[in-house]
């Protein structure tokens, strides 16, 4: 008989652990004290690249994976998933790692553009075509999708995780409230603040990490960010903030001047040195969070290693 299975929070993370789930014989219970649009996936910009996760190889597969999932279902127009061209760049005396994010990319979707095709002032740029994931499409998807397989959801905190000893397995994904439910101290906030502009959706999508500047092209608005606050845990936008995000697009596509400006938006990323995807010895639990600005680009991927764990509880 399947087993039964409860899984905390209901991000990009739990959804994805409990997508997986749900296409072997279990019967799955989402516990969350918040759901979309009132949560952290939701605020994410949420495009596919490694973000400060390029020292844990472990990434390296979890990022592969997830992008395949991603472009597969990129097929479905009601996903909220497309498969769009970014444009990374790299300044002059650049004082960004080495693109080590290059071996997470899976080959073939990668092409370095010639230097005598950059503008003064670049060192290298990169065109990728990755999945653009439209969080405020694809979380409500997914939640359809899982409600049709008789997956339950329940808003409830939950305030010790040994409450769900009744379940076969819990699967922990409730990103920063591990850090009161698991008392991890090592998981932290990270603010990050964007603007919302009128969209073009002919763009690409530009990562300037240095400046630091994105610029990411969703059907209902463009998000330009933005900032990356440690240890920031005041889920609001600064007024002076959202305008020096503007003036530095500004200063790079004068054009966007001309672009509406219509809104705000911040996000706490759950950030942990390393991601806890681990079982718990000894209990019936499985930890799945800490994925700080990555959540996105590596949800499939840990979700397949949390399918793994649980076959073999
Ligand atoms: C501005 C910004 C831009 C970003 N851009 C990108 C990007 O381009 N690409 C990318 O991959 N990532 C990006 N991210 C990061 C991404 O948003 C996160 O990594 C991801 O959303 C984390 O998902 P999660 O499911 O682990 O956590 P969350 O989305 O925070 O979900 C946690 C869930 O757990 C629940 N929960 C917590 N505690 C409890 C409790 N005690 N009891 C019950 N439920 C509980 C919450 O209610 C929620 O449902 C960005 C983030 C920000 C802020």
């Amino acid at each position: 008989m399947g087993k039964n299975i409860a899984v905390v929070g209901a991000g990009i993370s739990g959804l994805s652990c409990t997508y997986l789930l749900s296409e072997e014989n279990y019967t799955i219970t989402v516990f969350a004290k918040a759901f979309s649009p009132e949560i952290t996936s939701n605020r994410a910009a949420a495009f596919w690249f490694p973000y400060h996760v390029r020292n844990d190889k472990r990434g390296i597969t979890w990022a592969k994976d997830s992008f395949a999932f991603y472009e597969k279902l990129s097929a479905d127009k009601d996903s909220g998933i497309s498969m769009k061209q970014l444009i990374k760049v790299l300044r002059v005396n650049t004082e960004e790692e080495e693109p080590v994010w290059v071996e997470f990319i899976p080959e073939g979707a990668c092409k370095k553009i010639p230097k005598e095709q950059l503008d003064t002032g670049f060192e290298e740029a990169y065109e990728i075509l990755v999945p653009l994931i439209e969080t405020q499409i694809f979380l409500p998807y997914l939640q359809r999708e899982l409600e049709k397989k008789n997956v339950v959801f329940e808003t409830k905190i939950i305030n010790d995780l040994n409450d769900l000893s009744s379940f076969d397995v819990v699967i922990n994904c409730s990103g920063l409230g591990a850090r009161q439910l698991c008392h991890d101290e090592t998981i932290y906030p990270v603010r990050g603040q964007v603007a919302l502009i009128e969209t073009d959706e002919s763009r690409p999508i530009y990562l300037d990490n240095e400046l630091p500047l994105y610029i990411v092209p969703r059907k209902d608005a463009m998000i330009v960010g933005g900032t990356y606050e440690e240890h920031v845990s005041d889920e609001k936008t600064e007024p002076a903030t959202i305008e020096k995000i503007l003036q530095t697009a500004y200063s790079v596509f004068p054009g966007l001047k001309q672009k509406k400006v219509f809104g705000d938006w911040a996000g706490l990323r759950p950030f942990r040195k390393e991601i806890r995807l681990e079982y718990e010895a000894g209990t019936n639990i499985i930890h799945n969070y800490g994925h700080g600005g990555s959540g996105f680009t590596l949800a499939f991927g840990c979700a397949a290693d949390v399918v793994d764990l649980v076959k073999k509880i």
